[in-house]
């Protein structure tokens, strides 16, 4: 292999790309982003930089080593696998020897484009442009992400209404947890509200749900996101029905192209976080490389989310059944870790305010079991 292109410019992209040269691949490397920005987090837009807190410029990433060649604005819009080129929004044509496809995902909207969301740092400018002169808001969709906002909101001494279809909020927790991130959201001035008949946007600040009309300054739209496939409709590769980029065990799509981060689905389902991008992108670089010799890629169930004053990490499967074990510390405290067990001896470890370093919380979410506590 000569030429490695990879499509997509955040975390992934960038992972996928250093991973190749750590690997000892010296043909050319170039990847292909369509934003204008150099790489960056999208971790701190919806906490500190959407709060004005941290500048815009603290989510940057690293720059790519001087042997990769980073293109801005350069968008795929059409992938030839046979002939194995990609045609870009500018009518050039780039080919290449192996293919990382890493273009993410978008947020998904309700309405043609006018709504407000906060996937990529331009969106988060936005937002918070108009923030600063809002006296309420309207979050739509009590996920993470949307947590995450009302959180900033709030601490921006914004009136805050979540409004989601079903309860609890955050049901990907499961309900014990969901349970307590919802009280402590109320306990932060959150309204929560539950639209089971769904939710139309009238117009710019009013929103309907069921019989009643909701009205706020700003009304942000958090409900979901959407893999960014479209480029690659007519190339044959494998997409699920939502749009994921169906890869196997190692990352591989088709001959000589991978894929890595929120675009893949693997075994049905997505896993849009930040650790399993990295690792990902990791990955799809020795899968690349190495094909059917390489490691199987196992993902990395480790994400976090800071919401309602909980700082909350989490290692294992999701969603979350029944009651959990509390290791150390105290619900009540809202300070404490604890650990579920599943059927098969797998588990899931979550810390909630409380100090662990990310291994040993890893190691608990592996089921290791946790050391008896010391005796006086
Ligand atoms: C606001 C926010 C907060 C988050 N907070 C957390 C958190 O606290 N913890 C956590 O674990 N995870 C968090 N995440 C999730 C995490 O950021 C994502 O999992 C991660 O960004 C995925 O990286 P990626 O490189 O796969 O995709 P993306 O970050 O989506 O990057 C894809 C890149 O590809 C580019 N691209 C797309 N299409 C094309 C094309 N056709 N041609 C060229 N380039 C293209 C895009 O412009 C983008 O730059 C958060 C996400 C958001 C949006």
């Amino acid at each position: 292999m000569r030429r490695i292109v990879v499509v997509g410019g955040s975390i992934a992209a960038l992972t996928a790309a250093e991973s190749l040269r750590a690997e000892g691949f010296d043909g050319q490397v170039t990847v292909l982003s369509e934003e204008p920005h150099q790489p960056y987090s999208r971790v701190p837009l919806s906490k500190g930089v959407l709060a004005g807190r941290e500048p815009a410029e603290s989510a940057l990433l690293p720059a790519p080593g001087e042997d990769i060649e980073f293109r801005t604005g350069a968008r795929a819009v059409r992938l030839d696998a046979r002939g194995r080129t990609v045609a870009l929004a500018d009518g050039a044509e780039v080919p290449y020897d192996g293919l990382v496809v890493a273009t993410g995902a978008r947020a998904r909207r309700l309405t043609g484009g006018a709504d407000l969301v906060v996937r990529t740092l331009d969106d988060a400018e936005a937002l918070a442009s108009r923030l600063a002169t809002a006296r309420s808001a309207i979050v739509l969709g009590g996920g993470f992400l949307g947590m995450e906002v009302a959180t900033t909101c709030r601490a921006l001494g914004l009136e805050v209404t979540v409004v989601d279809l079903v309860p609890p909020l955050l049901r990907l927790l499961g309900p014990w947890l969901a349970d307590l991130a919802v009280e402590a959201a109320r306990d932060h001035g959150i309204r929560v509200r539950v639209a089971p008949d769904g939710v139309t946007m009238v117009g710019e600040h009013r929103v309907r749900c069921g019989e009643s009309v909701l009205e706020a300054d700003v009304i942000v739209c958090a409900v979901g996101d959407v893999p960014n496939t479209e480029w690659l409709r007519d190339s044959g590769l494998p997409l699920d029905a939502g749009g994921g980029l169906i890869a196997d065990a190692c990352c591989r799509v088709a001959p000589g192209v991978v894929a890595a981060g929120d675009v893949v689905s693997r075994q049905g389902r997505r896993t849009p976080h930040w650790t399993n991008a990295v690792e990902q992108g990791r990955a799809a670089a020795v899968g690349l490389l190495r094909g059917a010799s390489a490691r199987p890629y196992r993902p990395d169930p480790y994400f976090w989310t800071e919401q309602s004053g909980l700082d909350i990490k989490i290692s294992g499967e999701l969603p979350l059944t029944g009651a959990p074990d509390i290791l150390a510390g105290s619900v009540s405290d809202r300070s404490v870790l604890l650990q579920w067990h599943h059927d098969g001896g797998t588990a899931t470890a979550v810390a909630v305010n409380h100090r662990l370093p990310v291994i040993k919380l890893k190691r608990l979410g592996a089921g290791v079991p946790a050391p008896a506590p010391a005796r006086a």
